[in-house]
């Protein structure tokens, strides 16, 4: 597994960093989000360090229809209702502009009762 060391998503993958955990297999790993914006907030990321969507091609497309598939039965799972009551948020910051602190890929899945804190 690539993991970069210097890298605040890499060290929590692999427990170097502690993190409250929502889910793990061989290729990602969920965790709560430290600083929530909404009542069910967590991060979906590979494994494997990849910096952004921007630097994503055709051999990464397995493995984000693998975690894009686990965003919705991770959010039931964490509380968020079902469609179409409920629902969920998922965004994923990219590069200076979109927002981005940390430069290891996730996508933030947020849900449950309105309002939020932000967002
Ligand atoms: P962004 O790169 O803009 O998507 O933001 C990174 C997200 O990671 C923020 O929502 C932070 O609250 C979250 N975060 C930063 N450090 C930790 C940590 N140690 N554990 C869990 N979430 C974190
Ligand atoms: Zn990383």
């Amino acid at each position: 597994m690539e993991h970069d060391p210097n890298c605040l998503f890499c060290k929590i993958v692999q427990g170097a960093i502690p993190s409250r955990k929502v889910y793990e297999d061989d290729q990602v790993f969920a965790f709560h989000d430290i600083n929530p914006w909404a009542p069910v907030h967590f991060l979906l990321v590979p494994k494997r360090h990849i910096v952004s969507f921007a630097h994503v091609d055709a051999q990464h497309a397995p493995l984000l229809g693998h975690l894009m598939m686990l965003a919705p039965k991770l959010a039931l799972q964490e509380g968020c209702r079902p469609y179409p009551e409920g629902g969920f948020r998922i965004v994923s910051n990219t590069g200076a502009e979109g927002g981005q602190e940390v430069h290891h890929l996730h996508v933030h899945v947020m849900g449950g009762p309105r309002p939020w804190l932000r967002g």
